[in-house]
């Protein structure tokens, strides 16, 4: 279940996975869950944060990274440790049904992060990886896409999305009222 907009666990700051978690069952049957997530909704990626649970982890789609190891696309701990150049994004987030969003970031991220074993890694993502790791790291700081914004734009820009998800689901819950009428 995919935690939305505005549940307080999408401004936590992300725990560790620690080291007696790692290669655990828990954390095998966590990633797979968050796998499918990804997979049920087309997803670039998914965090912890977005299933309600505040840890240090994101799932990449397959399109978004290959590392060679058995556990491709899990990304424990995450740390950015260099960044380069910019790139425009227009991002949309599954704890924002319908909400997309231009912004900039880095071009190219230098990523250090644990595998699902405790080994460390580092990976430079570019271009659309670079956006997503980004987005998703963003995530386990408690930021959202939205946040380069002013505070007073940001505010509007929320407060418009939420008319329009209610007015949506106001004229879903209607449909098969009006669907009914055999007058
Ligand atoms: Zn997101």
């Amino acid at each position: 279940m995919i935690v939305q907009w505005p549940n307080k666990v999408l401004r936590m700051k992300c725990e560790d996975v620690l080291e007696d978690e790692f290669g655990s069952d828990d954390l095998l049957n966590f990633l797979d869950m968050l796998g499918s997530i990804i997979a049920e909704n087309g997803a670039a990626g998914v965090s912890a944060p977005q299933v309600g649970v505040p840890k240090n982890i994101v799932i990449l789609g397959k399109n978004v990274i290959t590392l060679d190891s058995d556990h491709l696309f899990a990304i424990l701990n995450p740390r950015i440790v260099g960044s380069k150049d910019t790139i425009l994004t227009n991002e949309g987030c599954l704890s924002f049904p319908g909400l997309m969003h231009e912004r900039e970031r880095a071009k190219t991220v230098v990523v250090e992060f644990n595998d699902i074993d405790g080994a460390s890694r580092i990976h430079t993502f570019e271009g659309y990886g670079a956006i997503v790791i980004q987005h998703e790291i963003d995530h386990l700081n408690g930021k959202i896409m939205v946040d380069d914004l002013s505070p007073v734009a940001k505010k509007m820009k929320l407060k418009k999305w939420i008319k329009e998800a209610e007015k949506e689901a106001f004229q879903e819950s209607i449909k098969p009222i009006k669907e009914g009428v055999q007058l």
